[in-house]
């Protein structure tokens, strides 16, 4: 049988659906703390909003064998609104979380703990893998005679409804609609239960917290597989793998037989990126490389430099702690700790601590260079702005991370001006590779979140403690790469 979930995996990663259809099962990783909580969360969040819908057929409470059956009953008698039913058709099966009567037939949609867009909210995307979830259940319904139109809906994490248009195009490039994309993706997860076709394993952001991750490791490093490319993703090794199956492979190459004026034969991929890959390909395959300078990047100096860190929970919209570690220029021993910590998940602590932490922030600008990597922390302070207009406003947060003192260790110096022997170029990754090592054995922003729910539930000091440490070490890990780029 076809799932909605396995369509919302493949988006996510195909092999993971082959993995979990046909994979050893011993060789999965134990269950991540952090998932079970988002699983937890999801069931919460789940719970209260089922409670404010007005549902009148609950089938959650019907075992299992007889749900489908109850469940078509449920829709003959015209249930306004059917929780957690099930259907099947052909090789299909979906259990939407809510079947509601509209125009006579049903319309699916699913209850999420996240946005109902991708990203910024306001470009008001759909989510694709949401989109070839529900476009699973209204095929179901219209092949069952049970609904007759390819429209669905989400209930976000603030309740709201979502409509899901699914004949819509994607976007103004990609103008294909989502009911052809959800078609598409389930022909290919038809071809891969079928063993037909076939997916490899890959090294990305994705991988983190899949129970795989060991074992596509392990995989990718075997094959000398090209993901292990920092920024070189499954999409990218795809177009390429044919041409250029290893790192070895495209160490060795001549990018320039892959070069055709302003592009390469490789879909995506620019010459420039193409060479960039190599490069980091001749570090990865060459005994004793170190990482280098593209070219010379002023730091500014001043008396003090503060390394900068915040941790947020995405589940509860919550920024809970700013970390800045503060030191002496070039005296990395004077390195001290402070931290801005919510200790409580009312938006009055969480008032309070932005209050303190912008107006720490704000004094440090006068005397002290400020790092922070990547732009989490500028976006995250643009919509605390917003929800507390008390403490400041979206303009004075982007003039203050506009100054020159403000650096983004990431985008203005990691990215642009160094070369690295690593699989990505993480903080963490970046920090160990320079000998840094954090006093925590699970150092992870998830791990963090899923303390700080512990925190909440018990006020267990430890666990207090132990993301304070967590926090601090992520600010001294930044000191640290800025060093070793300084020694370069
Ligand atoms: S570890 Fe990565 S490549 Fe492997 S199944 Fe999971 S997401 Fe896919």
């Amino acid at each position: 049988m076809i799932t909605a979930s396995q369509l919302y995996d493949y988006v996510q990663c195909p092999h993971r659906v082959y993995l979990d259809a046909f994979g050893d099962p011993s060789r999965r990783d134990e269950p991540n703390a952090f998932v079970q909580l988002l699983w937890d969360q999801g069931i919460d969040h789940e719970a209260q909003i089922v409670a404010t819908l007005g549902v009148t057929a609950d089938m959650s409470v019907v075992p299992l064998v007889d749900r489908e059956r109850e469940t078509r009953l449920a829709m003959q008698r015209g249930e306004p609104l059917i929780y957690q039913g099930r259907l099947t058709t052909g090789d299909r099966m979906g259990a939407p979380d809510l079947l509601e009567r509209c125009n006579g037939g049903y319309i699916a949609g699913d209850i999420k703990s996240g946005s109902g867009f991708e990203g910024d909210e306001g470009d008001g995307k759909l989510k694709k893998h949401y989109a070839v979830q529900l476009g699973h259940y209204a095929n179901i319904l219209n092949l069952e005679r049970l609904g007759d139109c390819h429209e669905a809906f989400v209930i976000d994490r603030t309740g709201a409804r979502v409509p899901y248009a699914l004949d819509e195009p994607q976007g103004v490039r990609n103008t294909m609609s989502w009911w052809d994309t959800y078609l598409d993706v389930e022909r290919l997860v038809r071809g891969l239960l079928a063993q037909t076709n076939t997916t490899l394993p890959a090294l990305g952001a994705t991988c983190k917290l899949c129970q795989w991750h060991s074992y596509c490791k392990s995989e990718v490093v075997t094959s000398d597989d090209l993901t292990m490319v920092a920024e070189l993703g499954r999409s990218k090794r795809d177009a390429m793998i044919t041409a250029i199956p290893t790192v070895h492979a495209l160490a060795a190459c001549n990018t320039q037989d892959f070069i055709r004026g302003k592009k390469t034969v490789f879909e995506g991929i620019g010459p420039d990126t193409l060479i960039k890959f190599q490069k980091r390909a001749q570090l990865l395959t060459t005994n004793g490389a170190t990482p280098y300078l593209k070219r010379p990047i002023p730091l500014p100096i001043a008396a003090n430099e503060v390394y900068f860190d915040i941790e947020a929970d995405p589940m509860r919209d919550v920024v809970y702690l700013h970390g800045f570690v503060e030191r002496k220029h070039g005296q990395p021993d004077t390195a001290r700790f402070t931290p801005f910590f919510a200790d409580g998940i009312d938006p009055d602590h969480e008032e309070a601590v932005f209050r303190d932490a912008w107006a720490y922030l704000n004094a440090r600008t006068r005397d002290s260079v400020i790092y922070y990597y990547s732009k989490y922390e500028r976006t995250a302070y643009r919509k605390l702005a917003n929800k507390y207009p008390a403490v400041c406003d979206e303009g004075q947060v982007d003039s203050i991370f506009g100054l020159p003192v403000m650096i983004d260790l990431y985008f203005d110096v990691i990215k642009p001006a160094t070369e690295w022997p690593t699989y990505d170029q993480s903080i963490k990754t970046l920090a160990q590779y320079l000998g840094f090592q954090w006093r925590d054995t699970n150092p992870s922003g998830a791990a963090s979140i899923e303390w700080y729910h512990r925190w909440i539930e018990t006020g267990d000091v430890s666990i207090k403690q132990r993301i304070l440490d967590y926090n601090e070490d992520d600010c001294l890990a930044t000191g640290v790469v800025v060093d070793g780029v300084r020694r370069f």
